[in-house]
């Protein structure tokens, strides 16, 4: 296997990836694939009771949160968060610092008076808006943040201080990438392909009074109060998803938890970023200092025409994916969790060997 460093569906760690391969025509010697296995069975509910167990226990969770595991893509529930969070002519406060807080604002808008609270579209998203030019409604039912747009490489390193006004986040690029403080927020949700497991599952912590925020009808499958009542069993869940984050949540767990991850996570963004602005202008990352993401690195070659090398050659060295989004061109590594330190020192070191021959 080579280094992958796609920003999603992402690397999954080589430990989880071996096990379900061992584990996947008969697992735990009940004689079936995990696949194979009633989601309603006394074996399917305790590897879920497990996986929701060891979620908790990695983030702290406290008891009145909710945990869900849903489907749809975090995409899905741009359009059900306002669905759920707020009543009929209600309105939510959005901060947009990139591409995924803009198809927030776009899906939730059917549902909800969005309210672009704060943005730094006018500065192309290279940093973040400074938390004094946010205008927030203290009427609103929620604020709806994206702690790290993936595709612009823009990361808040604090949570922002919002007052009384639930905080939805849309960690699907960063969570469990770092120990975080679950009671500042109303709704925490992510899709599960870049640090928890493959597409298809979207993990939610919910505080629970929020679950009897949704007045409007709507099918039970939209309300979350619904999700949760049925332990995340209203209908068929994603099984092979679930079973996959667990492994994930285990592996985290022998790895030292999230502030062993925090650490690692932190060294290797350091070594990218440090061999991007040591080029001397080879490579570079515009994005604020103050506003980098640790899980996203987008950067620029000094000459566009070396894009096709750049890539062509870091593929045959056993690097894949380095093509940026269609959106912003260039290079884009990310550097998820599942992504080693080794790994991004041999990306280091390919980047520099390339700057010398083409420099
Ligand atoms: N939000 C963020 C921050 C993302 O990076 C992505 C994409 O991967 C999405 C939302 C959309 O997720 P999905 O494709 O699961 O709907």
């Amino acid at each position: 296997r080579l280094w992958n460093f796609s920003a999603g569906p992402a690397a999954m760690p080589q430990a989880v990836l071996e096990r379900a391969q061992r584990e996947l025509l008969d697992w735990q010697g009940c004689g079936a694939s995990v696949m194979e296995l009633s989601h309603r069975g006394k074996l399917f509910m305790g590897l879920a009771q497990q996986a929701e167990a060891d979620l908790r226990e990695l983030l702290a969770i406290p008891a009145d949160y909710a945990v869900l595991f849903l489907q749809g893509g975090a995409t899905q529930h741009f359009g059900q968060i306002p669905m759920n969070l707020a009543g009929e002519g209600d309105s939510a406060d959005y901060i947009v610092t990139g591409h995924w807080g803009e198809k927030a604002v776009s899906e939730a808008a059917p549902y909800v008076k969005v309210n672009v609270a704060g943005s730094s579209k006018e500065q192309h998203y290279l940093q973040l808006p400074p938390r004094d030019s946010w205008q927030l409604d203290p009427r609103a039912a929620y604020v709806h943040y994206t702690p790290n747009e993936t595709i612009h490489g823009v990361e808040f390193h604090a949570i922002p201080e919002v007052g009384e006004v639930p905080l939805v986040a849309d960690m699907s690029s960063n969570i469990l990438s770092e120990p975080v403080d679950v009671s500042r927020f109303g709704l925490i949700y992510a899709g599960a392909q870049k640090n928890i497991g493959p597409s298809g599952l979207v993990v939610m912590i919910i505080r629970r009074d929020l679950l009897q925020r949704a007045t409007r009808p709507m099918s039970r499958i939209f309300h979350y109060a619904d999700h949760a009542a049925n332990d995340s069993m209203l209908n068929t869940p994603n099984t092979w998803g679930w079973y996959l984050a667990g492994l994930t949540f285990q592996w985290l767990k022998e790895q030292g938890g999230l502030t062993a991850m925090c650490e690692r996570n932190r060294a290797k963004a350091e070594l990218l970023y440090g061999s991007i602005d040591g080029s001397g202008g080879f490579y570079r990352n515009p994005i604020d200092l103050a506003a980098r993401s640790r899980m996203n690195v987008p950067f620029t070659l000094h000459d566009s025409a070396l894009d096709a090398a750049f890539l062509k050659e870091s593929e045959a060295a056993g690097l894949l994916a380095l093509k940026g989004h269609k959106a912003l061109g260039g290079m884009r590594a990310s550097l998820y969790n599942a992504v080693p330190l080794e790994a991004v020192q041999a990306l280091v070191d390919f980047m520099g060997d390339f700057a010398k021959r083409h420099g």
